[in-house]
């Protein structure tokens, strides 16, 4: 399930609407300090279901919506897509191409689409579930997160081989079942 188009628009530093696509095999991102190259991984957790704020280096969610620069005011509203190519239909959803939009407006409203469907950030978490890729896994790695997970205590890094194992999806079922 190829990455093919990520579309970020008022997200943090981008307050011009941004399409990056992907080719066949690796793309580099390359770029001075402080030219948003961390703000397109996090974008990417964003999208996916991340909803600490602290991981994507705020104190609230609202600190992703582009906050002005000297040169322009700031957005009301942060929106980003994330386009995948699902033909192997890796992710949990019927359709060959699946694309994952969340927004968030300073009123603080937001909401997630799935194919243009509202959806629930559950929804959107369950679409990984089987994939092996999720807004805290091993697939996207921040600065500084290599030092936290040696430093992590033995059942916080439990989780993450639980995760690349796969059993992570049945505890998840389980815990549900369980508050039912
Ligand atoms: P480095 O090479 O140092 O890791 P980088 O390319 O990863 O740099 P980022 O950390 O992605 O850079 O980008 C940081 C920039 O994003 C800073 O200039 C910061 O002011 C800007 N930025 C972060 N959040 C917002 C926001 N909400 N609104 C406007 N600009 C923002
Ligand atoms: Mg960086």
């Amino acid at each position: 399930m190829p990455l093919t188009e990520l579309v970020l628009d008022g997200f943090k530093s981008f307050a011009e609407k941004t399409t990056i696509h992907f080719n066949d095999g690796i793309t580099g991102i390359v770029g001075p300090n402080g030219s948003g190259k961390s703000n397109i991984t996090e974008a990417i957790r964003w999208v996916m279901g991340e909803s600490s704020a602290k991981s994507l280096r705020g104190t609230n969610m609202k600190d992703v919506i582009f906050a002005g620069s000297q040169y322009r005011k700031p957005l009301n509203k942060a929106e980003v897509t994330l386009v995948f190519d699902n033909k192997d239909h890796e992710l949990a959803f019927d359709a060959d191409q699946v694309s994952i939009t969340r927004r968030i407006l300073r009123s603080g409203d937001s909401e997630f689409l799935i194919n243009n469907q509202q959806a629930r950030m559950r929804d959107v978490r369950a679409l990984f579930l089987d994939s092996g890729i999720s807004p805290n896994s091993l697939a996207i790695i921040s600065q500084g997160r290599v030092d936290q997970i040696l430093n992590s205590r033995p059942e916080q890094r439990r989780l993450i081989f639980e995760e690349a194992a796969g059993v992570l999806h049945f505890k998840q079922q389980k815990e549900e079942a369980q508050t039912q």
